[in-house]
């Protein structure tokens, strides 16, 4: 059965793994968000920062000393695509700083580090080496695990409750009023069928909605234009052989069958650290809708950590479990110090809803603000005779520099996640819209703090115990 033929596997690739796991302990860690949440971006500057140590005073093995060397070496999944470092760092540390291309696919780095342990143990011990496999992998990918215990029917009726009366999906609905389910199948309106609805996810996605199954949709790597890719969501009905209906709901079983399991056996049970990246806010500056969806969507991912409620995930997983999740809000360069503990603030009150929520009790988990990559520094100036916090960049769009406010978070957090009512306040509702910052030469000053925020705490906690 599935359980036999994955204890074989698990078997086989220990054998392989097992020499070098013994003399050479090895983490991985899974970066994951949904696309532009910060990923690249993210791992490109741990890897820089953890090569270069200067800056990362909050990472205790680093300030100690303790880590003596960091270095890249081959991967050890020989099949993966590798994590294109040089070419993002150039991207960003180049005369002409710019932001790299975005996660499309997973890919993997390794990142391997000599420690010499301090303390009372540090004369008994040499150095040792820990292997850092760095998994980047896109968020919609992890939240289609919802799908596997879906049926075409129930999948649908969601998906069409839910863009009925969104206007992203306009053009869908015209589409699905023109199909019938109950026809022959014709490939050139399955595709039709298939675009529309790709559309529709693509702009709810920029419009910071969350929900986007099915992820390969939006990022399909090599299985574009697949039968496994082209179907959508139906009304209900039971349809005949070669009807419209019956096949796309078949193609919708291939794609949990042969996209979906192989991808969370193969990379994510593997796992043992976890980073969710997350554009919280972009989600807030988006309105109620995208903040209830995004927690909706940090639900589902957590989740994707809690094998035991799942059949499928307790499979893979035999008895394996990932030991940390963080989950972090990206790009907080956007804000003034003074908003950060209510970034931060906003991040804990969601994480501890979605663990309510899934009833979660597993790995160690935690909720932080970060930025990878700051490309802005900070200032307080007098505004209608008020002082103002306010953080100082250049616009990608028109290389503008100037002193923007992006508007206020809620004191209380509860005043975001409590379902909009009328008159309900918009939050980062000033410059926020416009703040698309480029990265800036890493040139900071001193006394203007270090080119990432809590890039070190965030490393601590996802490794720091293992150093
Ligand atoms: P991915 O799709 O998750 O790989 O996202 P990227 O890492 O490519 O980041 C998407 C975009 O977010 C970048 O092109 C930047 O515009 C922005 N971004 C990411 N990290 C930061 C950050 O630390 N600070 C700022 N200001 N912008 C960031």
């Amino acid at each position: 059965g599935d359980i036999a033929d994955e204890v074989a596997r698990r078997v086989e690739r220990a054998g392989s793994a097992v020499s070098g796991a013994f003399l050479e302990p090895t983490i991985r860690l899974g970066v994951t968000g949904l696309s532009r949440a910060g990923k690249t971006v993210f791992i490109t500057s741990l890897v820089a920062n953890l090569m270069n140590r200067a800056r990362m005073g909050q990472l205790r093995a680093a300030a100690q000393g303790a880590i003596r060397a960091a270095y890249l070496q081959p991967q050890p999944d020989d099949t993966l695509p590798r994590f294109d470092y040089e070419t993002h760092l150039a991207a960003l540390t180049g005369p002409a700083p710019h932001w790299p291309d975005s996660t499309r696919a997973i890919s993997e780095l390794r990142l391997s580090l000599k420690v010499q342990p301090t303390g009372l143990v540090a004369g008994l011990r040499g150095p040792r080496t820990l292997h850092l496999d760095i998994v980047d992998y896109p968020g919609e990918w992890l939240l289609d695990l919802g799908l596997i215990e879906k049926d075409f029917a129930q999948w649908s009726r969601e998906t069409l409750e839910r863009l009925e009366n969104r206007p992203q999906a306009e053009a869908f609905r015209a589409a699905l009023a023109g199909a019938d389910p109950a026809a022959k199948l014709d490939e050139p309106q399955a595709q039709a069928l298939s675009a529309a609805f790709t559309g529709y996810l693509r702009a709810a996605r920029e419009d910071g909605y969350s929900d986007c199954t099915p992820g390969r949709f939006l990022l399909p790597g090599d299985l574009a234009g697949s039968p496994v890719l082209t179907f959508a969501p139906l009304p209900p009905g039971e349809h005949g052989r070669g009807s419209l209906g019956r096949e796309f709901a078949r193609r919708y079983e291939a794609y949990k069958r042969e996209v979906v399991k192989p991808f969370f056996r193969d990379h994510f049970a593997r796992l043992d650290r976890q980073v969710v990246l997350v554009d919280a806010l972009g989600a807030i500056h988006a309105g109620p809708q995208a903040v209830e969806d995004m927690r909706r969507a940090m639900g589902d991912i957590l989740g994707a950590f809690r094998p035991g409620q799942n059949n499928f995930l307790s499979q893979i997983f035999l008895g394996r479990r990932i030991e940390r999740i963080l989950f972090a809000a990206t790009k907080a360069d956007h804000l003034h110090h003074s908003q950060h503990a209510k970034l931060t603030a906003i991040m804990e009150a969601l994480l501890s809803d979605a663990k309510r929520r899934a009833d979660y009790a597993g790995a160690t988990t935690a909720a932080m603000s970060i930025a990878a990559l700051r490309a802005t520094t900070e200032d307080t100036v007098t505004h209608d005779g008020r002082e103002l916090d306010v953080v100082r960049g250049v616009l990608l769009e028109d290389g503008r520099r100037a002193a923007f406010h992006p508007g206020h978070l809620p004191e209380d957090p509860a005043h975001l996640l409590t379902p909009a009512r009328q008159g309900a306040p918009a939050w980062l509702d000033e410059d926020y819209a416009i703040m698309r910052f480029a990265p800036q030469p890493l040139s900071l000053k001193p006394g203007e703090g270090p080119p990432h925020i809590r890039l070190d705490r965030a490393a601590e906690f996802l490794i720091g115990d293992r150093l």
